[in-house]
């Protein structure tokens, strides 16, 4: 019996039997993804995944692109050398790794990740979706800020039916009319998602909130409303992040953060 249920408004319901092994128990590398924005170096990011390691990372994150809003292509480029150094800064701490796929391209070079993100602005470039579902891993695809529940469920069907070996959606924020916040956070989402489709979700408060300020409070919330885990950046010193510094996390705050959510999941029963 096919583990997506959700009675979507357009089109027919989603009938995926791989869906049934959509297990949270099964990945536990979820549950705390950390890291930096980006990888801005391969000391920095072997000390930052050591030391991340200690304080419960389940698994390391950190952009190999640079590509900001603006300026267009300020800092992109050295793609291949930062994904080696990510590979090589998680495996010297035993953490599983993912960083975002933007080009098909990127999979020649990315045969060592245990996870394939789909950043937000691809989530519905669905020959991108299809190539990265042949490669058959696991896939962390970012909701687009754009997206509905339905818009989100078709994109995760191109990812399953092009050979995704699993799916994990993630709430990352949406538009709204709101502006105090870089992107409005959506833990409705999160509990519809686990509510109905059973699905994995994980929860970004950094990019859902773009203030360090309130990615502590947001990540609770994520995991509170039953998401599997949450990704977010960390940095050894968050004003000098090379990118996304107003939204970086230090050290300290990530590990009390673990403490707080791992309480959450036993008062959710998990
Ligand atoms: C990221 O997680 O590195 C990222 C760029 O996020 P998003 O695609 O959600 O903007
Ligand atoms: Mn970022």
């Amino acid at each position: 019996m096919p583990n997506i249920t959700y009675g979507r408004k357009w089109g027919p319901t989603p009938n995926f039997p791989c869906a049934l092994k959509h297990k949270a128990e099964l990945h536990p590398e979820l549950r705390f993804i950390a890291g930096p924005c980006a990888v801005e170096g391969e000391e920095f990011i072997i000390n930052l995944s050591n030391r991340l390691k200690e304080v419960g990372a389940t698994m390391l994150r950190g952009g190999c692109y640079r590509y900001g809003t603006y300026p267009p292509d300020g800092n992109a480029g050295l793609q291949v050398e930062r994904s080696s150094w990510l590979c090589t800064a998680a495996h010297e701490a035993g953490l599983p790794w993912i960083t975002e796929v933007m080009d098909r391209m990127d999979l020649t070079y990315l045969s060592g990740a245990d996870w394939l993100q789909i950043g937000m602005r691809h989530a519905q470039h669905y020959p991108l979706l299809r190539a990265v579902g042949e490669v058959r891993k696991p896939v962390l695809l970012k909701r687009g800020t754009w997206m509905t529940l339905d818009e989100t469920l078709g994109a995760v069907e191109y990812l399953l039916k092009a050979g995704a070996s699993e799916v994990a959606v993630c709430e990352r924020g949406i538009t709204s009319f709101e502006d105090h916040c870089r992107w409005t956070f959506s833990t409705g989402t999160i509990a519809k998602l686990k509510a109905e489709t059973g699905l994995l979700v994980v929860g970004d408060p950094s990019h859902g909130s773009g203030d360090s300020k309130v990615v502590p409070a947001l990540a609770r919330s994520a995991v509170a409303a039953g998401s599997d885990g949450i990704m977010v950046e960390v940095h050894p010193d968050p004003p000098n992040s090379a990118s996304d510094a107003e939204q970086a996390i230090t050290i300290e705050s990530f590990k009390h953060l673990v403490g707080q959510c791992n309480t959450i999941r036993m008062v959710n029963g998990e």
